[in-house]
């Protein structure tokens, strides 16, 4: 499998190039060629195998250099009940009937970042030890991805993280697991800014192309694709527990910030998993929403960017969302460039003409958005009902599933994180704090290993120096 760059670029590259690179040279995202289709052969075959052998076969169609061996090694050593708490890896969990919760937040850090970041540490350590090079991973959180990161990262030869937060915006769990690694190879930056600060400083030392080769600079953000790629399997694994045929749909929603959960989701339809709906459900920063509702692509600042109760979700500028924008346009990366590129820069928005907006159809997106009430209201239901704890972020998936079941449709709601991670917003609205797993109790107590600084470039460019 060969890919290629979301802005016109057609310079076909291989998995493992790309695997250490981020944004492609033209500023674009990578993707596949083309989706490879699964046979109902290939499914039936599917159907049943563990969890770390599915991630083998559905990493097989798109990575051609790393030996077959090697890889379902890498997946064998990555998706463990030891790391992942259960054999299943993503149980589901099932509030009645048709509705399920698909548990992806049983990873070190309680986030589903954990499913894609286990794998990419080891993919990376693979990598960079058959080559013998180093690599400086630069990237941005606004909670979940840094500390996944960091936790997968943590101890791996031939690796430094160098991690950029917004100072103060994290939870004090979120600042504890990240802050309180003390391992050498692991920097925690916090900047002066929100998430998208962080996130275009990242951009902007990523295109500067002479300091990111000469400081080896790489990224593990969602644009990454071999993240988004590990996430395919989960929709694959998920489909298989709530189906007992592959005559049977089903639905999905996922809690959204950069749209790379639901971009895993879309790639598994496209490959031909029997998904009718992919909703997008939206915290209050709804720009998704909006566009899925409207056609119209608008962008936030920062000051337009709301610091809420589900703050993993609190983006205002979708990094994958071009993937999908990219197939919806009929992969004609000229026209991506011109939105994505000179487009949002000078007006801040695009929008969809009538015949690219009803084109979403055929893709089975919808969505919905959900604000602090619709949280607390859904967290109480959840526990009065099921008598589950969930966490904010799920609570925002779980809203808006509610309003679009349709009835003898499974539909699955992605919990993305655990409850322990935002236990202030489960207190207010349940009165309860939820239980930390075994380990995790008195983690705030911990020293604390931070760098704080202002929002700029800069700065940041001469601590990595500084640190490499
Ligand atoms: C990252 C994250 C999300 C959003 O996922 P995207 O891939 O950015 O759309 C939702 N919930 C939680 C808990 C997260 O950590």
């Amino acid at each position: 499998m060969k890919y290629i760059s979301t802005r016109g670029d057609q310079t076909e590259r291989r998995f493992c190039e790309i695997l250490l690179e981020g944004l492609a040279p033209d500023g674009g995202l990578y993707l596949p060629v083309s989706y490879p289709k699964i046979d109902d052969a290939t499914l039936i075959r599917w159907r049943g195998v563990a969890y770390a052998d599915l991630a083998f076969e559905i990493l097989s169609l798109y990575i051609d250099d790393i030996p077959a061996e090697d890889l379902r090694a890498i997946t064998r050593r990555t998706y463990t009940a030891e790391v992942f708490g259960t054999p299943a890896i993503t149980p589901l969990k099932s509030l009645g009937s048709d509705l399920y919760l698909q548990a992806l937040s049983n990873g070190p850090t309680l986030a589903f970042k954990d499913m894609a970041m286990q794998l990419l540490g080891q993919l990376f350590e693979y990598e960079l030890g058959r080559r013998g090079e180093t690599l400086n991973i630069l990237g941005a959180t606004s909670g979940d991805t840094g500390s996944a990161a960091e936790y997968a990262m943590r101890g791996k030869a031939g690796v430094s993280v160098f991690m950029l937060s917004p100072h103060g915006r994290m939870s004090p769990f979120q600042q504890a697991q990240m802050f309180s690694l003390q391992d050498a190879n692991i920097h925690n930056i916090a900047i002066e800014g929100v998430f998208d600060d962080c996130q275009d400083i990242v951009k902007a030392v990523s295109n500067d192309l002479e300091f990111k080769r000469q400081y080896k600079i790489g990224t593990v953000n969602s644009i990454n694709w071999a993240r988004l790629l590990a996430q395919v399997v989960y929709y694959f694994a998920g489909y298989f527990q709530a189906t007992r045929s592959n005559e049977e749909q089903v639905s999905f929603t996922v809690p959204s910030g950069n749209f790379g959960n639901v971009c895993a989701g879309h790639v598994a339809r496209m490959m031909g998993l029997p998904v009718a709906q992919l909703v997008v459900a939206t915290n209050e920063n709804d720009v998704l929403d909006e566009f899925f509702r409207s056609g119209v692509y608008r962008v936030r600042g920062s000051a337009e960017t709301h610091e809420t109760s589900s703050p993993s979700m609190d983006i205002s500028k979708a990094s994958n969302f071009e993937r999908f924008v990219f197939d919806l346009l009929g992969r004609d990366g000229a026209r991506v460039k011109q939105m994505f590129g000179a487009g949002l820069a000078e007006q801040g928005r695009f929008q969809l003409n009538a015949e690219q907006f009803a084109a979403i159809q055929g893709y089975g997106f919808v969505s919905g958005s959900s604000r602090h009430a619709d949280r607390l209201a859904t967290i109480r239901q959840a526990y009065k009902d099921y008598g589950l704890i969930i966490d904010t972020h799920t609570a925002d998936g779980l809203k808006v599933a509610l309003q679009n079941l349709q009835p003898g449709l499974p539909m699955l709601v992605l919990e993305t994180a655990l409850p322990a991670k935002f236990a202030a917003t489960i207190v207010e609205a349940i009165g309860v704090e939820p239980a930390r797993p075994a380990g995790l109790e008195a983690i705030e107590a911990l020293p604390k290993r931070v760098t704080v600084m202002p929002v700029d470039v800069a700065a940041v460019k001469a601590f990595v120096q500084a640190h490499v």
